[in-house]
C-alpha cells in the first residue's frame, strides 16, 4: 500500500485503506438489505464521485434493486453562479419509488440539499440517503443521512472516487491531506 501520494503539488497521507472501506460497506448493505427486502428500491449514484462506492456497495445488495447515475452540472449561461445546478441524467420515473441516493461524500450538505428538493418534487415514495463519508464539523444543512460509512474531520481527502483538481479517483485507498 502507498503510504503517501502527491497530487497537484500537495501532500496526501494514508487514510482509510481499502480493507477497511469495504468492511464498512458491508455494514451498510446489511443494513439496506433488511430494511428493502420488499421495496424494489432504486438507487440514485452521483457521479463523479460515488462510482466506486456505488460498485462495491452494489455488488453487496442482495434484494432487487434498480440503479440509475445523475449528475448534478453547472447551468450554462446566464445562471452559472456555482450554486445553481441541474440535474442530468435521471431517466427513470421515480413516482412512488424508494428511492436510496449514493453519495461520495456530504460535506456542507449544500449539494445534498439540492438534490433532495428536486427529488422530493418527482413524488418518489422516500427518500434515503447513504453516503460514504460525512464531515459531520462542516455541515451547513440540517440533513438527515441515513447510512454513513464513515464520520471523518474536516480535513480534504482524495481516493476512491473523490478528486482534488480531476486527480486522485482512481486511488484504492482514501487518503488526507497532510
Ligand atoms: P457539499 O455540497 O459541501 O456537501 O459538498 C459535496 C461535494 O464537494 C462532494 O460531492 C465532493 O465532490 C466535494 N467535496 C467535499 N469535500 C471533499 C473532500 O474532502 N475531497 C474531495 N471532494 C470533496
Amino acid at each position: 500500500m502507498t503510504n503517501k501520494v502527491e497530487l497537484e503539488g500537495k501532500t496526501f497521507e494514508i487514510y482509510l485503506s481499502d480493507q477497511a472501506i469495504l468492511k464498512e460497506i458491508q455494514r451498510v448493505a446489511t443494513k439496506i438489505n433488511m430494511k428493502h427486502k420488499s421495496t424494489k428500491p432504486l438507487f440514485i449514484s452521483v457521479l463523479n464521485g460515488a462510482f466506486m462506492f456505488t460498485s462495491d456497495l452494489l455488488k453487496k445488495i442482495e434484494v432487487q434493486c434498480e440503479i440509475s447515475f445523475v449528475k448534478l452540472s453547472s447551468y450554462d449561461g446566464m445562471n452559472s453562479s456555482g450554486e445553481v445546478k441541474q440535474l442530468v441524467g435521471l431517466n427513470t420515473d421515480i413516482s412512488n419509488r424508494h428511492i436510496i441516493i449514493i453519495e461520495d461524500i456530504v460535506d456542507t450538505g449544500l449539494t445534498m440539499k439540492m438534490l433532495l428538493e428536486k427529488l422530493q418534487n418527482m413524488n418518489p415514495a422516500s427518500i434515503e440517503i447513504a453516503t460514504l463519508l460525512l464531515k459531520p464539523e462542516a455541515l451547513k444543512e440540517r440533513i438527515e443521512v441515513d447510512y454513513i460509512c464513515f464520520e471523518i474531520p474536516e480535513k480534504f481527502v482524495v481516493g476512491y472516487g473523490l478528486d482534488l483538481n480531476g486527480f486522485g479517483r482512481n486511488l484504492p485507498h482514501i487518503y488526507q491531506i497532510k
